[in-house]
């Protein structure tokens, strides 16, 4: 079960992200979302690989779990960071080895963040598309990679990161996946660009409802830029009612949501911080039901 075919067979691609938890009581809350997204039947699963400072060897046993024990299709995200090309290559067989055909290659951030200066490790990889290649050529995979609605922090221009987003559908890239998307227009703009030098592969929005005032500048954080402004004035209008707030996430997210699938967006990605409830109520909005 193939992704990049997935995605072009559906009408609609629903997908989950996670991240490996930390301790018994993480993967207790793990498994509960995982559990209770399950009945939604997404197209896939994702789990990311030390992002954010969370743990990295876990997403093999994770995303092997899911394999092994629940009906999802699971995809493992890997990086490039402090490894070499031979870790890489071993950790793509485990992957393999594990039943998990679907990868999201990456190269990861430095670990001051984002915006930090890159420097690649000695024997491994500088950028993504060198991850791409070496998946295509290691085994079956299908392979996904990183988008930037806004362009990625790091890049020269927005044009220019149009074209690492084209070679690496020419290295092998089947599907894009987006950081977080705050405006339908920002997401439209990206797929406009890209498909304007050739990006054909279907690109997913990622989504995440703001759902309290601290989140705003942890996000900001992660994705190394601002939210837009009239996006954080919304939710800052509740900034004394904390259920209002959160209930005002919701609510943009799902029109968000409306939004992109009705500016041509193939699916949406969630980024689920590992819970359920805030993507279940924005699938209640949108009439997504089991
Ligand atoms: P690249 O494609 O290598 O791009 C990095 C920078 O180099 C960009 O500025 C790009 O424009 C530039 N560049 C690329 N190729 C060239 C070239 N040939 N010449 C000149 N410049 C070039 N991080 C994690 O650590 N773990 C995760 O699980 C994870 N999951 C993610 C999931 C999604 C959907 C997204 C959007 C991001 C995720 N990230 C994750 C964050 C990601 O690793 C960072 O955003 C990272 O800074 C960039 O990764 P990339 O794969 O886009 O890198």
């Amino acid at each position: 079960r193939r992704i990049g075919d997935l995605i072009r067979a559906g009408e609609h691609s629903y997908s989950f992200e996670f991240f490996p938890p930390k301790d018994e009581e993480g993967e207790a809350q793990l498994w509960d979302a995982i559990r209770a997204l399950e009945p939604y039947r997404p197209t896939f699963v994702s789990v990311t690989y030390g992002a954010g400072g969370t743990t990295r060897d876990n997403t093999v046993g994770i995303t092997g779990r899911i394999a092994r024990e629940t009906s999802l299709v699971p995809m493992a995200h890997l990086t490039c960071v402090g490894h070499t090309r031979d870790e890489l290559e071993a950790t793509l067989d485990a992957f393999a080895v594990a039943g998990v055909v679907n990868i999201l290659a990456l190269r990861g951030d430095p670990k001051d963040g984002p915006r930090a200066a890159w420097t690649p490790t000695e024997g491994g990889f500088t950028y993504a598309v060198e991850l791409v290649e070496l998946a295509a050529k290691r085994g079956d995979f299908s392979i996904g990679v990183a988008a930037f609605p806004d362009g990625h922090p790091s890049s020269a221009s927005l044009e220019a990161d149009a074209e690492v987003l084209l070679a690496k559908q020419q290295a092998g890239a089947e599907f894009a996946i987006t950081d977080m998307v705050f405006r339908a227009s920002d997401y439209a703009a990206l797929v406009a660009r890209s498909a304007a030098i050739g990006v054909d592969i279907p690109i997913l929005p990622g989504i995440m409802p703001i759902l309290n005032l601290r989140q705003i500048t942890r996000m900001a954080e992660l994705s190394g830029k601002a939210i837009p402004a009239e996006v954080v004035a919304r939710v800052e209008k509740h900034a004394d009612d904390p259920a209002a707030l959160r209930a005002e996430g919701i609510t943009m997210a799902a029109e968000l949501c409306e939004d992109l699938l009705a500016a041509g967006a193939p699916g949406l990605h969630f980024y689920t911080l590992n819970r359920s409830k805030a993507t279940l109520e924005i699938f209640a909005q949108l009439n997504v039901t089991v």
